[in-house]
Protein backbone atom coordinates (compact mmCIF):
# COMPACT_ATOMS: atom_id res chain seq x y z
CA UNK A 1 0.00 0.00 0.00
CA UNK A 2 0.77 3.79 -0.83
CA UNK A 3 -0.44 7.02 0.60
CA UNK A 4 -0.55 9.61 -2.13
CA UNK A 5 -0.92 13.15 -2.00
CA UNK A 6 -2.87 13.64 -4.78
CA UNK A 7 -3.75 17.35 -4.11
CA UNK A 8 -4.01 20.16 -1.04
CA UNK A 9 -5.72 18.27 1.72
CA UNK A 10 -5.67 14.80 -0.47
CA UNK A 11 -3.55 12.21 0.85
CA UNK A 12 -5.48 9.20 -0.23
CA UNK A 13 -4.24 5.24 1.11
CA UNK A 14 -4.24 2.71 -2.28
CA UNK A 15 -4.16 -0.51 -2.03
CA UNK A 16 -2.84 -1.36 -5.47
CA UNK A 17 0.72 -2.46 -5.49
CA UNK A 18 2.67 0.56 -7.47
CA UNK A 19 2.62 0.21 -11.26
CA UNK A 20 6.31 0.45 -11.54
CA UNK A 21 9.04 0.60 -9.23
CA UNK A 22 11.53 1.39 -11.16
CA UNK A 23 15.28 0.48 -10.26
CA UNK A 24 18.14 2.43 -12.29
CA UNK A 25 21.78 1.84 -11.81
CA UNK A 26 22.36 3.11 -8.28
CA UNK A 27 19.34 3.02 -7.25
CA UNK A 28 17.52 0.00 -5.11
CA UNK A 29 14.17 -1.29 -4.09
CA UNK A 30 14.01 -1.64 -0.57
CA UNK A 31 10.74 -2.22 1.78
CA UNK A 32 10.11 0.25 4.00
CA UNK A 33 9.25 -0.98 7.67
CA UNK A 34 8.08 2.03 9.14
CA UNK A 35 8.27 6.01 8.61
CA UNK A 36 7.69 8.99 10.53
CA UNK A 37 5.39 11.37 10.21
CA UNK A 38 7.23 14.80 9.98
CA UNK A 39 5.69 18.31 10.19
CA UNK A 40 7.08 19.16 7.35
CA UNK A 41 4.67 17.02 5.40
CA UNK A 42 1.63 17.83 7.01
CA UNK A 43 2.74 21.06 5.75
CA UNK A 44 2.89 19.74 1.83
CA UNK A 45 -0.48 18.91 3.08
CA UNK A 46 -1.83 21.85 4.25
CA UNK A 47 -0.16 24.44 1.51
CA UNK A 48 1.95 22.12 -1.07
CA UNK A 49 5.12 23.71 -1.81
CA UNK A 50 6.08 26.11 -4.63
CA UNK A 51 8.28 22.79 -6.32
CA UNK A 52 6.30 20.22 -5.58
CA UNK A 53 4.11 18.56 -8.22
CA UNK A 54 1.27 16.18 -7.84
CA UNK A 55 0.98 13.19 -6.99
CA UNK A 56 3.54 12.30 -4.75
CA UNK A 57 4.39 9.89 -1.98
CA UNK A 58 5.56 11.81 0.79
CA UNK A 59 7.51 10.50 3.67
CA UNK A 60 11.54 10.93 4.33
CA UNK A 61 12.03 10.04 7.51
CA UNK A 62 12.40 5.91 7.06
CA UNK A 63 13.54 2.72 7.82
CA UNK A 64 14.02 0.10 4.96
CA UNK A 65 14.93 -3.29 4.54
CA UNK A 66 16.62 -4.73 1.80
CA UNK A 67 16.14 -8.38 0.50
CA UNK A 68 19.11 -9.89 2.71
CA UNK A 69 17.04 -8.89 5.52
CA UNK A 70 19.45 -5.61 6.61
CA UNK A 71 17.52 -2.93 7.97
CA UNK A 72 18.86 0.81 6.93
CA UNK A 73 17.79 4.35 7.72
CA UNK A 74 17.67 6.63 4.27
CA UNK A 75 19.77 9.91 4.21
CA UNK A 76 16.61 11.77 2.03
CA UNK A 77 19.22 13.45 -0.52
CA UNK A 78 19.50 11.98 -3.93
CA UNK A 79 22.72 14.99 -4.74
CA UNK A 80 25.02 15.27 -7.63
CA UNK A 81 28.97 14.42 -5.75
CA UNK A 82 30.12 16.98 -8.27
CA UNK A 83 29.24 20.77 -7.57
CA UNK A 84 30.94 22.35 -5.12
CA UNK A 85 29.31 21.47 -2.05
CA UNK A 86 29.03 18.03 -2.78
CA UNK A 87 33.32 18.21 -2.84
CA UNK A 88 33.02 20.18 0.44
CA UNK A 89 30.72 17.31 1.90
CA UNK A 90 27.53 19.37 2.53
CA UNK A 91 25.49 17.42 0.31
CA UNK A 92 22.25 19.02 1.96
CA UNK A 93 23.26 22.33 0.03
CA UNK A 94 23.75 20.51 -2.98
CA UNK A 95 23.10 22.53 -6.20
CA UNK A 96 20.98 19.75 -7.82
CA UNK A 97 19.77 17.97 -4.78
CA UNK A 98 16.00 15.78 -4.98
CA UNK A 99 14.68 15.51 -1.30
CA UNK A 100 12.80 12.27 -0.90
CA UNK A 101 9.33 12.23 -0.19
CA UNK A 102 9.17 15.71 -2.27
CA UNK A 103 10.99 15.55 -5.49
CA UNK A 104 11.16 12.22 -5.63
CA UNK A 105 8.27 9.30 -4.07
CA UNK A 106 9.32 8.66 -0.38
CA UNK A 107 8.48 6.29 2.25
CA UNK A 108 5.20 6.39 3.16
CA UNK A 109 4.62 3.23 0.79
CA UNK A 110 5.57 -0.47 1.51
CA UNK A 111 8.11 -0.17 -1.10
CA UNK A 112 10.12 2.76 -2.08
CA UNK A 113 13.35 3.24 -4.44
CA UNK A 114 16.42 5.21 -3.34
CA UNK A 115 19.75 5.84 -4.27
CA UNK A 116 21.88 3.29 -2.73
CA UNK A 117 24.43 5.84 -1.71
CA UNK A 118 21.66 7.35 0.84
CA UNK A 119 21.46 4.39 2.52
CA UNK A 120 23.11 4.20 6.15
CA UNK A 121 22.94 0.47 8.27
CA UNK A 122 20.76 0.44 11.38
CA UNK A 123 22.97 -0.78 14.39
CA UNK A 124 21.36 -4.24 15.73
CA UNK A 125 20.60 -3.70 19.09
CA UNK A 126 18.25 -0.33 17.50
CA UNK A 127 14.92 -0.38 17.40
CA UNK A 128 13.29 -0.07 14.01
CA UNK A 129 10.45 2.55 15.38
CA UNK A 130 13.56 4.42 17.28
CA UNK A 131 15.50 4.24 14.01
CA UNK A 132 13.21 6.49 12.36
CA UNK A 133 14.70 9.30 14.40
CA UNK A 134 17.86 9.36 12.69
CA UNK A 135 16.49 12.09 10.37
CA UNK A 136 15.31 14.43 12.77
CA UNK A 137 18.36 13.65 14.79
CA UNK A 138 20.68 14.21 11.94
CA UNK A 139 19.29 17.18 11.37
CA UNK A 140 19.83 18.54 15.14
CA UNK A 141 23.53 17.04 15.04
CA UNK A 142 23.87 19.02 11.58
CA UNK A 143 23.10 22.05 13.47
CA UNK A 144 24.99 21.56 16.57
CA UNK A 145 27.75 19.90 15.28
CA UNK A 146 30.18 23.10 16.06
CA UNK A 147 28.27 24.63 19.32
CA UNK A 148 29.42 21.68 21.59
CA UNK A 149 33.02 21.64 21.02
CA UNK A 150 33.99 22.70 24.35
CA UNK A 151 32.39 20.36 27.46
CA UNK A 152 30.07 21.86 30.01
CA UNK A 153 27.96 24.55 28.42
CA UNK A 154 25.04 25.93 28.96
CA UNK A 155 22.18 25.97 25.92
CA UNK A 156 19.15 27.73 25.49
CA UNK A 157 16.51 25.78 23.29
CA UNK A 158 13.39 27.57 21.80
CA UNK A 159 10.91 25.14 21.20
CA UNK A 160 9.64 22.09 23.31
CA UNK A 161 8.30 20.34 20.16
CA UNK A 162 10.07 17.38 19.08
CA UNK A 163 13.31 19.11 16.93
CA UNK A 164 13.43 21.11 20.74
CA UNK A 165 13.28 17.76 22.77
CA UNK A 166 15.80 16.30 20.10
CA UNK A 167 18.26 19.27 20.77
CA UNK A 168 18.42 19.10 24.57
CA UNK A 169 18.99 15.14 24.64
CA UNK A 170 21.50 16.09 22.35
CA UNK A 171 22.93 18.69 24.08
CA UNK A 172 22.79 16.94 27.67
CA UNK A 173 24.45 13.90 25.47
CA UNK A 174 27.46 16.20 25.26
CA UNK A 175 27.51 17.46 28.77
CA UNK A 176 26.14 20.64 28.15
CA UNK A 177 22.97 21.69 30.41
CA UNK A 178 19.70 22.52 28.16
CA UNK A 179 17.06 24.90 29.05
CA UNK A 180 14.11 24.94 26.94
CA UNK A 181 11.74 27.35 26.65
CA UNK A 182 8.29 27.07 25.06
CA UNK A 183 5.00 29.15 25.08
CA UNK A 184 2.53 26.33 25.62
CA UNK A 185 1.73 25.58 29.12
CA UNK A 186 -0.18 23.33 28.26
CA UNK A 187 2.67 21.07 25.82
CA UNK A 188 4.93 22.11 29.09
CA UNK A 189 2.78 19.69 31.24
CA UNK A 190 2.32 16.97 28.71
CA UNK A 191 5.86 16.44 28.60
CA UNK A 192 6.24 15.91 32.86
CA UNK A 193 6.95 12.17 32.24
CA UNK A 194 10.01 12.87 29.54
CA UNK A 195 11.28 16.26 31.54
CA UNK A 196 11.70 14.16 35.03
CA UNK A 197 13.02 11.36 33.68
CA UNK A 198 16.08 13.08 31.69
CA UNK A 199 16.02 15.87 34.58
CA UNK A 200 15.68 18.34 31.53
CA UNK A 201 14.29 21.86 32.35
CA UNK A 202 11.11 24.24 30.49
CA UNK A 203 9.66 26.43 31.01
CA UNK A 204 8.15 29.59 29.48
CA UNK A 205 11.22 31.72 30.65
CA UNK A 206 14.58 31.78 31.84
CA UNK A 207 15.85 34.27 34.15
CA UNK A 208 19.31 35.08 35.32
CA UNK A 209 21.67 32.22 34.45
CA UNK A 210 25.00 32.28 31.87
CA UNK A 211 23.92 31.03 27.84
CA UNK A 212 26.96 30.18 25.80
CA UNK A 213 24.29 28.93 23.02
CA UNK A 214 20.89 29.13 21.95
CA UNK A 215 19.14 27.45 19.30
CA UNK A 216 16.14 28.38 17.47
CA UNK A 217 13.77 25.54 17.40
CA UNK A 218 10.89 27.28 16.89
CA UNK A 219 9.71 29.28 13.97
CA UNK A 220 8.86 32.50 16.58
CA UNK A 221 10.42 35.77 15.78
CA UNK A 222 10.48 36.77 19.12
CA UNK A 223 12.46 33.78 19.96
CA UNK A 224 14.94 34.90 17.54
CA UNK A 225 15.52 38.12 19.37
CA UNK A 226 15.70 36.17 23.04
CA UNK A 227 18.29 34.49 21.72
CA UNK A 228 20.26 37.29 20.87
CA UNK A 229 19.67 39.11 24.23
CA UNK A 230 19.92 36.23 26.46
CA UNK A 231 23.31 34.57 24.88
CA UNK A 232 26.71 35.31 26.35
CA UNK A 233 29.50 37.74 24.47
CA UNK A 234 30.98 35.65 22.13
CA UNK A 235 28.36 32.87 21.91
CA UNK A 236 26.87 30.73 20.02
CA UNK A 237 23.07 31.30 17.93
CA UNK A 238 21.96 27.91 15.91
CA UNK A 239 19.57 29.29 13.55
CA UNK A 240 17.65 25.95 12.98
CA UNK A 241 13.91 26.71 12.68
CA UNK A 242 13.07 29.19 9.58
CA UNK A 243 11.02 31.77 10.70
CA UNK A 244 7.46 32.93 9.88
CA UNK A 245 7.46 35.18 6.72
CA UNK A 246 6.57 38.48 6.54
CA UNK A 247 7.35 39.86 10.01
CA UNK A 248 9.98 42.64 10.85
CA UNK A 249 13.27 42.58 13.39
CA UNK A 250 14.02 45.95 15.20
CA UNK A 251 17.66 46.64 13.89
CA UNK A 252 18.79 47.01 17.35
CA UNK A 253 18.72 43.71 18.41
CA UNK A 254 20.62 42.51 15.38
CA UNK A 255 23.15 45.45 16.71
CA UNK A 256 23.93 43.16 19.75
CA UNK A 257 25.27 40.26 17.06
CA UNK A 258 27.87 42.97 16.46
CA UNK A 259 28.58 44.33 19.76
CA UNK A 260 28.82 40.88 21.45
CA UNK A 261 30.18 39.28 18.53
CA UNK A 262 28.01 36.30 18.56
CA UNK A 263 28.14 33.64 16.13
CA UNK A 264 25.12 33.30 14.27
CA UNK A 265 24.73 29.81 12.03
CA UNK A 266 22.42 28.67 9.85
CA UNK A 267 21.03 25.09 9.74
CA UNK A 268 19.10 23.42 7.00
CA UNK A 269 18.36 19.69 6.75
CA UNK A 270 21.03 17.02 7.42
CA UNK A 271 24.06 15.74 6.02
CA UNK A 272 24.50 11.64 5.72
CA UNK A 273 27.45 12.31 7.80
CA UNK A 274 25.81 13.95 10.73
CA UNK A 275 23.30 11.30 10.32
CA UNK A 276 25.63 8.28 11.01
CA UNK A 277 26.72 10.60 14.03
CA UNK A 278 23.38 10.35 15.08
CA UNK A 279 22.69 6.51 15.33
CA UNK A 280 25.51 6.45 18.02
CA UNK A 281 24.13 9.24 19.94
CA UNK A 282 20.31 7.33 19.62
CA UNK A 283 21.96 3.70 20.56
CA UNK A 284 22.82 5.16 23.90
CA UNK A 285 19.40 6.94 24.36
CA UNK A 286 16.85 4.52 22.53
CA UNK A 287 14.61 4.48 25.99
CA UNK A 288 14.50 8.77 26.16
CA UNK A 289 13.70 8.94 22.10
CA UNK A 290 10.79 6.39 23.04
CA UNK A 291 9.20 8.44 24.74
CA UNK A 292 9.00 10.87 22.01
CA UNK A 293 6.97 8.31 20.26
CA UNK A 294 3.25 9.66 20.34
CA UNK A 295 1.97 6.25 18.77
CA UNK A 296 3.20 3.71 16.39
CA UNK A 297 -0.10 3.30 13.92
CA UNK A 298 -0.90 1.62 10.72
CA UNK A 299 -0.36 3.74 7.49
CA UNK A 300 -4.11 3.59 6.90
CA UNK A 301 -4.36 6.07 9.71
CA UNK A 302 -2.32 8.45 8.20
CA UNK A 303 -5.15 10.97 6.82
CA UNK A 304 -6.77 11.58 9.65
CA UNK A 305 -3.78 12.31 12.17
CA UNK A 306 -2.35 14.60 10.07
CA UNK A 307 -4.49 18.12 11.11
CA UNK A 308 -3.53 17.15 14.46
CA UNK A 309 0.31 16.47 13.60
CA UNK A 310 0.19 20.46 11.73
CA UNK A 311 -0.98 21.63 15.02
CA UNK A 312 2.28 21.04 17.01
CA UNK A 313 0.57 19.12 20.16
CA UNK A 314 1.83 16.28 19.09
CA UNK A 315 5.06 14.05 19.30
CA UNK A 316 6.12 11.69 16.59
CA UNK A 317 3.85 9.27 14.88
CA UNK A 318 5.25 6.42 13.26
CA UNK A 319 3.54 4.50 10.36
CA UNK A 320 4.71 0.34 10.78
CA UNK A 321 4.08 -0.80 7.53
CA UNK A 322 4.28 -4.04 8.49
CA UNK A 323 0.87 -3.55 10.96
CA UNK A 324 -2.03 -5.08 8.45
CA UNK A 325 -5.37 -3.31 8.08
CA UNK A 326 -7.95 -4.91 10.52
CA UNK A 327 -10.40 -7.14 8.15
ZN1 LIG B 1 11.39 15.66 8.83
ZN1 LIG C 1 25.97 18.63 -5.68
Amino acid sequence: MRLVLRDINRLEPEDEPPVSLKENPGYSKMQVLCCAICRTDAKMWEQGHRDLVFPRVPGHEMVVRDQGNNRYVVWPGDNCEECEFCLQKRANLCDRIKICGFNFDGGFADQVVVPDKSLIPVPGSLDSHVACFAEPVGCVVNALENVFTEPNGRILIYGGGTMGLLAALYAKYHGWEPCIVESDSEKICNLQHFLEHTGISCGNSVQGKKFSAAILACPDLNAFGQAIQKVDKGGQISFFSGITKGEYIDTHLLNLVHYKELQLTGAYGTRKESMEMALDFMSQNSRELWMLVEDVVSPWDAPRLIPGILSGKYLKYILDFTIQPEA
